[in-house]
């Protein structure tokens, strides 16, 4: 895959919105859609993406739904740093395999830091435990703002 091509809808964040397959839920209003990552490159490592939009990368979204990601993210963003206070947050986003993107759904990492803490691989960490990231998924549900 390439920065050019055709969305395909069995890809996994497709199926994550579909409900096929489980996902550790943030948060969700009626455009987007904020989870864990299942391979997070640090604790607390989750992810934005709209929900109806079939846009695979930020080159071909349109800036009404990118305004709802970005949006979202800021929301999410802040809740990390109440619920898990990060020393930094990095806030990412890769378009076409040679960026390093993997699924091709536009979607905005959110990975806070510690200085401490190394960070790690894109797309080459180990799964996490299920039941740990829905446990951060809370936390940082819970201290989202109304
Ligand atoms: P990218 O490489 O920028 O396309 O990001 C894709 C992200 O999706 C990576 O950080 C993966 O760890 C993450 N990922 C892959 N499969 C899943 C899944 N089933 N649930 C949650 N995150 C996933």
């Amino acid at each position: 895959m390439s920065l050019d091509g055709v969305y395909d809808d069995g890809n996994i964040f497709a199926r994550i919105l579909r409900g096929e397959i489980p996902a550790a839920r943030i948060v969700e209003d009626d455009q987007t859609l904020a989870f864990m990552d299942a391979f997070p490159q640090s604790r607390g490592h989750c992810l934005v993406i709209h929900r109806v939009s079939t846009a695979r990368n930020l080159l071909e979204v349109r800036p009404e739904a990118l305004a709802a990601v970005m949006s979202s993210v800021q929301r999410v963003t802040l809740a990390v740093r109440r619920a898990l206070a990060p020393e930094g947050i990095i806030i990412s986003q890769f378009n076409g395999a040679a960026a390093g993107q993997t699924v091709f759904h536009l979607h905005v990492h959110i990975i806070p830091r510690w200085s401490d803490r190394p960070l790690g691989r894109h797309g080459g960490g180990g799964m996490a435990d299920f039941a740990e990231l829905k446990d951060l998924a809370t936390r940082i549900a819970s201290r989202l703002d109304s």
